[in-house]
């Protein structure tokens, strides 16, 4: 019976973190600094604070400085703009990310469009998007390499540090939204992958799904990709995050992703899991570019 090898994004987000770690010891030891993130929240929703306690916890583990900004649910756009260009002008904060959603009466694209894009580490800055699409517009005066949202750049990192190669590939990503099915594809691209992508759509997605040597599943759409969908020895990797009703759980639900995971393990060559695949992989991305950040604006 064949087995496909589960990627384990938990233990590779660890040894990420531990990597990071690591340097952020040395950059103390070689220049007496350390990174900083600015994680900046507004209002109380309780799972965006969840979120970013996460983040700061995260930070404070590998000795990145977390710079809390917690503003309150009425604050005007105005001030909220403010506060990002003061911290763009702050010299020892290296990232600044702003939690999302914002309360509606702020609009997110103003606000995102303000940090400057050397401190994007969320990468959502169109201009970072942007340089992301296009040849050879890479670190020449950006001085952290664009990777777009960390779910997509963990997606690439799941795939090299598991001895998958990219170049070459037929690789197919199911989804186009701004923040995973776009980005992913750029990136294989520039990878050079050649890449395929299929969305709400397209007629007969399988058709496209069977050819694949990578199947990037970012649809939400839960286990609608079925084994025989898959080429064999296909690496498969599930950004879906997807929660349907399970009575024998005490929460009533459980999360699955948008691949039917029990049955790719019987054809694919590769595939992550839901949960335990891409999503401990986002936070520690974050703090890579954060790390990025830092080391460039240091070592200047
Ligand atoms: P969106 O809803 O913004 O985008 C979904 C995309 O999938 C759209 O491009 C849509 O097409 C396409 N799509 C929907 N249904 C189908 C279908 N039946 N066949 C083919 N394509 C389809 O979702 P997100 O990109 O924000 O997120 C995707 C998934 O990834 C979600 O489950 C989300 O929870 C998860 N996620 C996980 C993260 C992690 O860290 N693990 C991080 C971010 C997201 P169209 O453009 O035509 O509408």
């Amino acid at each position: 019976d064949h087995k496909a090898a589960i990627i384990d994004g938990k233990a590779i987000a660890q040894t990420i973190r531990n990597e990071i770690a690591e340097e952020v010891r040395h950059l103390w030891q070689k220049y007496g600094k350390v990174p900083g993130l600015a994680v900046v929240i507004v209002g109380t929703r309780k799972d965006s604070q969840s979120y970013v306690s996460m983040k700061r916890k995260a930070c404070a583990e590998v000795g990145i400085k977390s710079v809390d900004i917690d503003l309150p649910e009425n604050v005007s756009q105005d001030d909220l703009v403010a506060k990002v260009h003061e911290l763009n002008a702050t010299s020892d904060v290296h990232g600044i990310l702003v939690q999302l959603p914002l309360p509606n009466h702020i609009n997110e694209e103003k606000v995102l469009s303000e940090i400057s894009i050397e401190k994007d580490v969320d990468g959502f800055h169109p201009l970072n998007v942007g340089k992301l699409a296009m040849k050879g517009r890479e670190p020449l005066f950006l001085p952290c390499t664009p990777k777009a949202r960390h779910s997509s750049y963990g997606c690439l990192e799941l795939l090299s540090r598991s001895g998958i190669s990219i170049k070459g590939k037929k690789a197919v990503v199911v989804g186009r939204s701004n923040i995973v099915g776009l980005p992913v594809s750029l990136l294989l691209l520039k990878a050079d992958a050649t890449v395929t992508v299929v969305h709400s759509r397209t007629p007969d997605p399988e058709s496209f799904i069977r050819e694949a040597d990578i199947i990037i599943a970012a649809a939400g759409q839960a286990m609608m990709i079925k084994g025989s969908w898959i080429k064999p020895g296909a690496a498969v990797i599930d950004v879906g995050t997807n929660a349907i009703d399970d009575p024998s759980r005490k929460s009533g639900y459980r999360l699955v992703g948008d691949v039917d995971f029990q049955e790719a393990c019987k054809v694919a060559g590769w595939v992550t899991p839901v949960p335990g695949g891409v999503g401990p992989m986002t936070v520690a991305m974050l703090l890579k570019n954060t790390l990025d950040g830092a080391k460039h604006a240091i070592a200047q």
